[in-house]
């Protein structure tokens, strides 16, 4: 499902708040040398939870340059970490350091936004230990081991001018022989998918360094010995890259021939990844059912509405006796009511206002009116990740606009962007909105920055996140928006399969073993997607666990915390209330809401 808050949204706040702390904190921790103090040092008196946190982020960012970097700490740019033992163990000690820490603080004791802020710091810490201890991706992920994101964020980020970029670039790109050789020692029994992922990603790194980089350092304003300085750093950058890719490749015919490590997880490592990763209160196998019999609730309610509508649509056809097929052929008809590729962006930007004064009036939660968001074509370099996605600004700099990003469909070839629309279509259009903006994403981040919070900013919980947005769909239509249109709800059946299914997918094909034929089939047969859709999907459950359950789990977990309030309050729920107080809690992971919603 189409969304992303990019990274790029936070930089601003960030370098505010780092001016903030710099006046703030006199302890060690803030020492800009890449080899930190370790986080044991407890300066006197006390630091109160905001100071140390905001210690605690500093040195953060210190064991995560490239981390700090992609936040707006550009001061880290050019580090590049080796991944050692060494650091390794440094990463685990300043970890188990900070659960140390966290012990100093009673929560008895933090207001509600500080107590988030714990919780979200102990979880933090708690996955980045189990990731360290158990799942120890560095020795069977050769994926892991790629400089060319990095290098591509400071080739085109203007954060400064670029002869200040390329001496970044060069530091950074000066440690790649050191960086690969040490991911050709640490890797072990990977496993073929990620083999194949690192090969073509770090041929992509190659074609890039020696061609947009260099291209920029041939023609940058810089000495000719600084040039040949770079020059020379760049080539040993892409020979030591290409020499990684040549180990991959000669590793891969031994992998293919069965000593390759499963990409599947299993049971065990799947399900504390699940709680790791989602930080859910529900388990995987929990989630895994549910999924399963809303797959069946779904397929029910669409045959329904499918029967009802059917005489309208095909007034001379029988309708198919397999429900499956019928539901098929009724939502390949109705998402042939879509915009033009001319108009996609104008409906989206029209219907925005309806989205707000449907919520107004109905009093769902509530709305800032003082913070317009802005539709816009997607910037060039950000195109062709997302249909759409909100772009908004951090809690400090919360008087810039906030962006809603539709991908320009004039310049896609005609039968692309046909399909595109088809599945945009006029209604699904309206889900879409509901999901990305108005009062999904972004509705959810203007409330999050009313109780503004460092740690949620870098840290946010994406299982609550995504599950906000996706859960705003159906409250939406069960309040009545679109007049309980039957081809509107059928339509979010088919966009809601997508989540259920995803949940059920990852589950069977990284616990039960699922193969790629069953798993395109329920793609296809069961959740009416296309092929290239199901193909792609399949690609991404053998490289990712976890994650393509994370938008089910947060949406089934909210939807159940509602209808538990609902009914213990009774006659005295209020919808409002309860948005509006779910939502003052930033983007904490749901258990943690759910706890601090429990106990004012
Ligand atoms: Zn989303």
């Amino acid at each position: 499902m189409p969304t992303r808050v990019p990274q790029s949204v936070y930089p601003l706040f960030l370098m505010l708040l780092c001016m903030a702390c710099t006046g703030d904190t006199q302890g060690p921790a803030v020492s800009p040398a890449p080899a930190a103090t370790p986080a044991t040092a407890t300066p006197a008196p006390a630091p109160s939870f905001q100071e140390w946190s905001a210690q605690f982020l500093e040195q953060y960012w210190q064991q995560y340059p490239e981390d700090a970097v992609q936040n707006g700490r550009y001061e880290f740019a050019g580090e590049l970490p080796i991944p050692s033992p060494e650091l390794r163990a440094r990463r685990r000690q300043f970890w188990q350091d900070t659960l140390a820490q966290l012990g100093n603080y009673p929560l008895a004791d933090l207001d509600r936004n500080a107590a988030s802020d714990w919780y979200v710091i102990q979880k933090q810490a708690e996955q980045a230990l189990w990731y360290a201890d158990r799942f120890q991706g560095e020795s069977w992920d050769p994926s892991q081991y790629n400089l060319g994101d990095m290098a591509g964020f400071l080739l085109v980020t203007e954060y400064a001018p670029l002869p200040e970029r390329l001496a970044a670039l060069d530091r950074y790109l000066g440690a790649a022989p050191a960086y690969f050789a040490q991911a050709s020692q640490n890797l072990q029994v990977p496993t073929v998918p990620h083999t194949e992922l690192a090969i073509q990603q770090n041929e992509g790194t190659v074609q890039f360094l020696q061609g947009e980089l260099a291209e920029a350092i041939n023609t940058a304003e810089i000495d000719a010995a600084t040039r040949s300085a770079y020059q020379a750093t760049l080539t040993a950058a892409a020979e030591a890259t290409t020499a990684y890719v040549s180990d991959l490749q000669q590793r891969l015919p031994s992998l293919r021939d069965g000593l390759a490590r499963d990409f599947r997880l299993g049971a065990e490592l799947y399900d504390e990844k699940f709680l790791h990763d989602l930080k859910s209160g529900f388990s995987a196998e929990e989630v895994y059912q549910r999924a399963l019999s809303e797959k069946e609730r779904l397929h029910t309610e669409m045959y329904a509405l499918t029967a009802q509508l059917w005489p309208q649509y095909f007034p001379d056809t029988a309708l198919p006796d397999d429900r499956l097929q019928a539901i098929a052929q009724l939502l390949a008809r109705l998402v042939e009511d879509h915009a033009s590729p001319e108009a996609f962006i104008d409906e989206v930007r029209d219907q925005l206002p309806q989205l707000q004064q449907f919520i107004i009036d109905k009093d769902l939660l509530t709305i800032d009116p003082d913070k317009p968001l802005v539709v816009r074509p997607t910037p060039e370099y950000q195109r062709g990740f997302a249909v759409a996605g909100i772009e908004a600004p951090g809690p400090y700099d919360s008087a810039a606009n906030t962006y809603y990003n539709v991908e320009p469909l004039t310049d896609y070839a005609a039968d692309a962007a046909d399909s595109f629309l088809r599945e945009y279509n006029r209604r699904t259009m309206q889900i879409l909105n509901i999901h990305e903006a108005i009062p999904g994403h972004y509705t959810q981040l203007v409330h999050a920055n009313k109780s503004p919070s460092l740690i949620k900013a870098v840290f946010g919980n994406g299982t609550m996140i995504e599950g906000w947005a996706v859960y705003t769909e159906r409250m939406m239509l069960e309040a009545g928006y679109g007049a309980m249109e039957p081809e509107l709800w059928l339509l979010w059946y088919k966009w809601n399969l997508r989540v259920v299914v995803n949940t059920i997918l990852d589950y069977r094909i990284q616990v039960e073993g699922l193969a790629e034929d069953a798993a395109l089939e329920l793609l296809i047969r069961e959740a009416f997607q296309e092929q290239q859709e199901a193909t792609g999907k399949w690609r991404r459950a053998t490289l990712s666990q976890v994650q393509l359950a994370s938008y089910f789990t947060g949406y089934a977990e909210i939807y159940a915390l509602q209808q538990a309030e609902r009914a213990r309050l009774g006659e005295a729920f209020s919808l409002k209330q309860f948005h509006d107080t779910f939502l003052s809690f930033g983007s904490a992971p749901i258990p943690v809401i759910k706890e601090l919603m429990a106990n004012p």
